[in-house]
Formats: C-alpha cells, structure tokens, sequence
C-alpha cells in the first residue's frame, strides 16, 4: 500500500501553493483542484458560482453513499513586507519543516483531503462517501462573495458530515476540533464636540471623555450574565481610536472609535446597541453608531462525544472541543446547508506568519483522520 500522503501529493501541495491566490483572487488554484480530482475521479460534476472577483466551485461525486462534504478555501492573506526564508508561493523545505503561505490556512488540509479520496477510492472503493467539496476564494477578507453564493445554488443531499478544513489544531492534527465559534460584530462611533485651544479647553471634546468611555465600554458585560455551555464569554476589542488632524495646540472636536465583539449565543447586535447606547448616554458629546453584523454564533448538532466515539481508536492522545477562535465559513453553512459541520485541519500556530509551516507527519496524520471519518461514514456510525 503506498503512503496515504505520498511525494505526489506532496508536489500538488507545492502546485497549489504557486498559485499567488491572495484573497480574494484564486489565481487558477480551484481549477488545478479540479485537474487534481481528474486524475482520482472519472465522474466528477462541478458547479461555479462566482463573485464579480472571487471564485466559489463545487465538485460532486456520487459514490450511492451517504453524502460527506468538505469546505475548504483557496484565498490566503497576504505574505507580507517582511522577509521570508524563501519565496512564500513555493513549497521550501528545511530541515522537517514544510513551508510556505497558506500551507496550514488551508492548502495543507485540501491536498490532505484529495489524499484521502484518493486512498479510499483505491482501497475501499465501495466504502467511499459521496463526495462534495466546496470551494472559495472568499474566505480570508469580507467574505461577502464567498460560499454563500454556492450553498444558495446547489443541492446536497442531507449531508451526514461536513467538514471544513481549517487549522482548528494546536500542536497536532486533531488535537482540537472546533464544534461551533462564535459570532462578530464591528461598531464604528463617531463622537463630537468642539474643539478648543489647548491654553482654554474646555470638557466639551471626546478626548475629555475617551479614556472613561473606553474604560466603562471595557467593563460591560455583553452576555448580561448568561454563561452558555461550550461557548467562551462574549469579548470587546478596540481596533482603532482617531482624532481628526489638527494642529498642536487645538484639541480635535471629533474621534472616531472602532471596536469588535467576538459574540456568544447569550447575546445579539440588539442587545449589544442598546448597552452601547445607555454607555455613551453617559457622555455630553454627539455620537453616531454603526453596526456591521459579520459572522453569527453557531454550534454543531454532532456532540463531541460523537466525534470520539468515531476517532478514539486513531487519537493516541485526547483531543478536545472548542469554539474558541476567530470566525469561518461555518456560519453560512450551519445558516444555509446544516449544522452538521466540524472543523478539522492542521496547527494553526503558525497560521497566518511568516514562513507559514507544517510537517509531512502532521499531512498524514491529518490524511488519516479524514480516511476514517470517511469510513465512519459509510459505515453510517454518524
Ligand atoms: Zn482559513
């Protein structure tokens, strides 16, 4: 039997990694996936769905199985200004380390996904899954021309497992799979007043006010109270404060404040406005808000003990669950196809850095991780 992540795999991780697929361009990377699935499946249909820049594919193939599909993203973010050990759009190699951008944020995980499709069509081919995959080059910006295009366009049949591919590990693959995250918003506050020279200032001017602002905002409690199971407290983060321009000795009558939460089921945009609102009632400045509603809270129907159950015999070590972290795709999905979805992918503990990195070990394992939910599923244990 050949490895399940062989040096063919490997040298289609270093093509898809040469696609400079800089969110949300795609720059050719979802047709090589198809080029790569060509070589493993004879029937395959696909289906596009693409934004005004962005590309979104989905590929099924129907094996007369229960039905798995995965979600993966194409996009990367930027490589940066600063110097990487080699060019980022090339597979490097240095001693065990494997590196490149997007290799663990989620190119890794896509190759390691066709691996198993591959294994499992050579080796248990009456045991494969039907197969979806959905793609996106909209994942890492706005993700507003993202996957929400192809899950409005397609049909999957009620799907036994959706797995998206993003790095949910910490040190190996599997070690944490995230079963649900939480929702964002952003805020943008404009406060005013007036200005003043500084020899004659008076308390009129958000500077007078800001730090106690900040201070009262850091304070509240967004979950008013409510702790939900699974889920880490609703957090406030500020992004940006601003004054406008002026010279040294006027006080600026205007400030710009952006914040985001990071939000839990217990609460709602709703809910956080109006805290917002009696917070900055507090203040003799003019203000105006607005609200920009990005990812919303969702949790999985399959409990973690299920996903155990099903790889406890391939987990030498205890994973755990979580729904800690930034946001993903799994809100459209849960909103749109089902909530039936983990996330299972490579470390992200370099996620998103300089010289971006993985090991063949870690490709394999978390090869080996998808061939047996892949078995688990046609043997209807989930
Ligand atoms: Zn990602």
């Amino acid at each position: 039997m050949t490895p399940v992540f062989n040096e063919k795999h490997l040298l289609w991780l270093h093509q898809l990694l040469q696609c400079q697929s800089i969110t949300p361009i795609d720059d050719g990377a979802q047709s090589l996936i198809h080029d790569f699935l060509k070589e493993i499946i004879s029937n395959i249909d696909t289906h596009q769905a693409h934004g005004i820049a962005t590309n979104n594919t989905a590929y099924y193939f129907n094996n007369n199985q229960p039905t798995l599909v995965f979600a993966g993203h194409t996009d990367v973010v930027p490589a940066g200004q600063q110097e990487w050990i080699a060019n980022p759009f090339q597979l490097t190699r240095l001693e065990d380390r494997l590196i490149g951008r997007g290799i663990v944020d989620m190119k890794g995980a896509i190759i390691c996904f066709l691996a198993a499709l591959e294994h499992m069509l050579q080796y248990h081919p009456l045991s494969c899954p039907s197969i979806m995959i959905l793609l996106t080059s909209n994942e890492e910006g706005c993700g507003t021309q993202g996957l929400q295009y192809l899950l409005k366009d397609i049909v999957v049949p009620s799907p036994s497992l959706v797995i998206i591919g993003e790095p949910s590990s910490i040190d190996i693959p599997g070690d944490c799979i995230k079963t649900g995250r939480r929702g964002s918003i952003h805020a943008e506050v404009d406060l005013k007043g007036q200005p003043y020279h500084v020899a004659y200032a008076g308390d009129y001017h958000p500077l007078y006010y800001i730090e106690e602002l900040v201070a009262q905002l850091k304070a509240i409690d967004w979950d008013c109270g409510i702790d939900i199971p699974f889920f880490a407290k609703s957090s406030f983060q500020i992004t940006k404060i601003q004054t406008q321009e002026c010279v040294e000795n006027v006080i600026p009558a205007s400030l710009k404040l952006r914040f985001n939460i990071r939000y839990s089921p217990a609460t709602s945009l709703d809910i956080c406005s109006n805290l917002l609102d009696q917070t900055l009632k507090k203040y003799p400045l003019q203000s105006t808000t607005r609200w920009r509603q990005g990812a919303t809270p969702w949790r999985s129907s399959i409990t973690d003990q299920d996903i155990e159950r099903l790889l406890k015999a391939h987990w030498a070590y205890k994973g755990y669950f979580s729904t800690d972290g930034g946001v993903s795709d799994g809100y459209k999905i849960a909103a749109q196809l089902t909530d039936r979805i983990i996330e299972l992918g490579l470390s992200h503990k370099s996620a998103h850095q300089i010289n971006e990195w993985t090991t063949l070990n870690d490709l394999k394992t978390l090869t080996e991780l998808y061939i047996q939910l892949m078995l688990k599923i046609t043997n209807r244990s989930l």
